[in-house]
């Protein structure tokens, strides 16, 4: 479904990727791992198309079309989601008028006339925030307070999660922050990827951190280095990193 091809990734003029394939397909829990600097969170902006990342050469692919050309707002119409490293705070909008803004945004924008891009009623987006929120054992309180606003890590994430959640992608992107990942974060986000994940989604979980799978299991693991992926395997080459850490990667492929 999400299919990258020998990605090459220019970042003000120099290359970063060099290189990566990766094919992530529905169904699928992948988890993109390396240590600091390696491009990982390179990877996830140009999967949304962020303009500052220069595709040079290859490809991306999402349910058979090229995706280059298309805008990030494209790209999320078209069935991708992409959860910030470092969401922003948005006082005066609550999380549900957030969530109801994001889900309208996103339906087609082609049509005219009275039908045209009037969104989901309210009180279907009640009742699917609701039902949602259960899903992921939320207070319901959540849904009123400002965006982001004096939110902790854990919250931020809860707020990506329950985006997602609202979203229905078929395929989620998570960047994980590598500093400062609490516990209760990394909790959350794994929960939430539990819940969510079936047969209907795909997902790449990117993170530094990897006792990632303590709380995740990823059908795929993948090492990245220096722009590439140097490593694939299963589960066990998660808790192989989790043991050994990223040295033995980088006397094998440096
Ligand atoms: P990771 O997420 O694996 O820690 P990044 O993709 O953030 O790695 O960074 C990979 C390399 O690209 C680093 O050397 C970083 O300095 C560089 N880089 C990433 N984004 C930018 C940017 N917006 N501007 C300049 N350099 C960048
Ligand atoms: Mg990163």
């Amino acid at each position: 479904m999400l299919e990258i091809r020998d990605l090459h990734v220019n970042v003000e003029g120099r290359e970063i990727l060099q290189g990566v394939s990766l094919t992530v397909n529905k169904g699928e829990v992948h988890a993109l791992m390396g240590p600091n600097g390696s491009g990982k969170s390179t990877l996830a902006y140009t999967l949304m198309g962020h303009p500052k990342y220069e595709v040079t050469a290859g490809d991306i692919l999402f349910k058979g079309q090229s995706i280059l050309d298309m805008p990030p707002d494209e790209r999320s119409r078209a069935g991708m989601f992409l959860a910030f490293q470092y969401p922003v705070a948005i006082p005066g909008v609550s999380v549900a008028n957030f969530l109801r803004t994001a889900l309208n945004a996103r339906l087609p924008k082609n049509g005219d006339g009275d039908g045209a891009r009037k969104g989901i009623s309210i009180p279907q987006f009640r009742k699917m925030l609701k039902d949602k929120m259960a899903l992921l054992e939320m207070d319901p309180s959540f849904a009123g307070r400002y965006l982001n606003e004096g939110f902790s890590g854990g919250e931020k994430k809860r707020a990506e999660i329950l985006q997602l959640a609202m979203l229905e992608p078929e395929i989620a992107i998570l960047d994980e922050t590598d500093s400062g990942l609490d516990i209760d974060a990394l909790r959350i986000v794994a929960n939430g990827v539990n819940t969510l994940a079936g047969p209907q989604m795909g997902v790449l979980v990117i993170t530094h951190y990897q006792r990632l799978l303590n709380y995740i299991k990823p059908h795929f693991v993948h090492v990245m280095l220096n722009g590439r992926i140097v490593e694939s395997g299963d589960a066990d080459l998660a808790l192989h990193l989790e043991e050994r850490g990223y040295d033995w990667i980088r006397e094998k492929h440096e």
